[in-house]
């Protein structure tokens, strides 16, 4: 999508610390990090939110996970645990509507989140 911010960084328009990929995803490092670790997995095809999984498309979310738990494991973050989390739509707290999956780690999270 033209004016999409993730869509411009899957396409290299704008920079961002990339720190994994595979066919159909990337992984960068959030702008403004929320834990020591805090990576976006993101679709390489433009999804706004999880509202746009469809019968056809909804393996992708299994593919964002398993990209994560590869970097997951290469960081360590599986020993001790993590947090994945989606938001989605106005409530949600999404403010970026390409569909994105956080993986937070590093430190001990909270329960419940805000
Ligand atoms: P959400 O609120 O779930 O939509 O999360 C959007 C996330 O994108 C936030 O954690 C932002 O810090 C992050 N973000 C915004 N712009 C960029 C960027 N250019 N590069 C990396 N992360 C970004
Ligand atoms: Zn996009």
């Amino acid at each position: 999508m033209k004016d999409c911010l993730f869509c411009k960084i899957v396409r290299k328009e704008i920079p961002a610390e990339i720190v994994a990929e595979n066919t159909n995803c990337i992984a960068f490092k959030d702008i403004d990090p929320k834990a020591p670790v805090h990576i976006l997995i993101i679709p390489k095809k433009h999804l706004g939110s999880t509202l746009d999984f469809t019968d056809e498309n909804s393996w992708l979310l299994a593919d964002m996970g398993l990209l994560s738990n590869s970097i997951s494991r290469d960081l360590g973050l599986h020993e001790k645990g993590y947090r994945w989390v989606i938001n989605t739509g106005k409530a949600g707290g999404q403010a970026v509507d390409h569909l994105h999956l956080h993986l937070l780690g590093g430190r001990q999270m909270t329960w419940p989140p805000g």
